[in-house]
């Protein structure tokens, strides 16, 4: 699971819908870029270039929707959610 603790600063956390769920990468993240692969309007490498961050929200259903299988399919849980929502 995701820590909150360890959550990159440079996470974009800016909602574009109101009460949306937030995502956003922790500093377990190994960069082996699954998340951009599947959901690339909201994951990409970091300008620190060591990690994956959000860079923009998920803004509609179908872009929410490709985030959780992001999520899903992180192989060290490092994507977290707020709020949980599942
Ligand atoms: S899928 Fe997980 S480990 Fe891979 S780049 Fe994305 S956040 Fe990092």
């Amino acid at each position: 699971m995701a820590d909150p603790d360890a959550m990159w600063e440079d996470n974009n956390l800016d909602a574009t819908q109101p009460g949306q769920p937030l995502f956003w990468t922790d500093t377990s993240c190994i960069l082996c870029s699954i998340c951009s692969a599947i959901a690339p309007e909201t994951f990409g490498i970091s300008s620190l270039e060591d990690h994956c961050v959000v860079h923009s929200q998920p803004s509609d259903a179908q872009g929410l929707a490709r985030c959780r299988e992001a999520e899903d399919n992180c192989p060290v849980e490092a994507i977290g959610i707020t709020p949980p929502s599942r």
